[in-house]
């Protein structure tokens, strides 16, 4: 990124850290956790530790990080070296990621760039350049409404298990939207806390459905009342579409009962356990499993900003009606705006309005409110565009 466009997006940190910084509210044993932040150039800064919330609204005011973390972990010596720093316990933490659900959006709004000879195009990123056969070539995500509606989705299969499987009460979850392409789900003071890596790695295998013996499930005697997975997909395929030409329902029958007898007794074996590896692959959770079983991680802070798009990482509390484009704005201010050059860009929507795609050859210079430039300066897809004057020096 060149200086200008830094200083800019560090401008807009700044201001939303001065205005908005005392909503990032102190996390429970403040004192026991890991701290850390990364710095517009790049460097990560971590083993920091703080007495209380003030220290560090005040360094937010000071350095304006890129980015600002915090342990889920609490430790004994929270600012020592990662193998001093003495373990006690970790909240679990799911991350669930748009990119993940490889929808097939993708196709409409990531593109692609070749480092050898420039060319650009929407779309999935090729093996080797069509234009010149090469293979240094850049691919930039985003990620649009369905992506986040698809997170979304995600999340409340999530909810759902935590809730039906593990007993965890609604409570206890803590939502946020990541700032940038999904969600992350705390669980707060959960029995759960203690876990080491190894039980942490269990749970996201069951939420996962990772290492699912179909053949257990090949069988009449399940109903969609059964606890777990057997009454999961039970209810699945109860609520199936009715066959008809159009349907993707693989399966022939039209009743539950009818159904499981074809799975069970009138398809092949394989047949059967393909069907049922693709309902268990429907009702499984995207979440990231490093994510959950690393327990030596910092976290982006609840209230601070992403650097990957200038977006707020925010809590939500009520998932259904959160719309992440809108309320995730971090300063929703439209009374100015910033003149940007933008190389490439598909269509983004903040704020109720929709700006671009800008994808014309060459750069387009567009004049945008502060919190769409911002976006896109952070997504690595414009700059700010430099003074008529300057322009006039730099050609002679
Ligand atoms: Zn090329
Ligand atoms: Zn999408």
């Amino acid at each position: 990124m060149d200086l200008a466009s830094a200083q800019v997006l560090r401008a807009y940190f700044k201001e939303y850290y001065f205005r908005y910084g005392e909503r990032i509210t102190e996390p429970t044993e403040i004192r026991s956790r890991e701290f850390g932040y990364s710095t517009f150039d790049g460097q990560m800064i971590r083993h920091l530790s703080f007495e209380d919330i003030g220290a560090l609204r005040a360094l937010l005011l000071k350095e304006v990080p890129a980015g600002v973390y915090c342990s889920n972990s609490l430790y004994r010596e929270p600012a020592a070296e990662m193998h001093r720093k003495g373990w006690i316990k970790a909240e679990l933490i799911f991350d669930i990621d748009a990119d993940a659900l490889k929808l097939p959006c993708r196709k409409e709004h990531d593109f692609w760039v070749c480092k050898q000879c420039g060319k650009k195009e929407m779309g999935l990123r090729p093996e080797t350049c069509p234009s010149c056969r090469g293979n240094r070539i850049a691919e930039t995500k985003w990620a649009c409404r369905k992506c986040l509606e698809g997170a979304k989705n995600e999340t409340f299969k999530l909810l759902d298990i935590l809730e039906s499987d593990f007993g965890i009460s609604g409570k206890q979850i803590q939502i946020y939207f990541s700032g940038n392409a999904g969600y992350h789900v705390h669980l707060a003071e959960s029995p759960l806390d203690e876990l080491d890596q190894h039980g942490r790695s269990e749970i996201s295998d069951y939420l996962t459905a990772r290492g699912i013996l179909p053949e257990m499930f090949r069988t009449t005697k399940m109903s969609p009342q059964d606890p777990g997975w057997r009454g999961r997909l039970a209810r699945k395929i109860r609520d199936m579409p009715e066959n008809d030409d159009q349907s993707a329902n693989p399966l022939k029958a039209n009743t539950f009962e009818d159904r499981v007898k074809e799975l069970a007794f009138k398809l092949s074996k394989s047949e059967s356990e393909k069907i049922l590896l693709g309902l268990f692959s429907e009702l499984s959770v995207k979440i990231d499993p490093m994510v959950t079983t690393d327990i030596h991680r910092i976290f982006r802070m609840p209230e601070t900003l992403n650097n990957k798009t200038g977006l707020v990482k925010k809590s939500t509390s009520d998932l259904a009606s959160f719309d992440p484009l809108n309320e995730a704005v971090a300063i929703p201010d439209e009374s100015s705006r910033i003149k940007v050059l933008i190389s490439f860009a598909p269509k983004v929507e903040l704020c109720g309005s929709s700006y671009g795609p800008f994808v014309e050859n060459g750069e387009s210079v567009q004049t945008l409110p502060p919190f769409v430039a911002i976006y896109l300066i952070a997504k690595g897809v414009a700059s700010i565009a430099p003074p008529p004057e300057q322009s006039i020096t730099s050609k002679n």
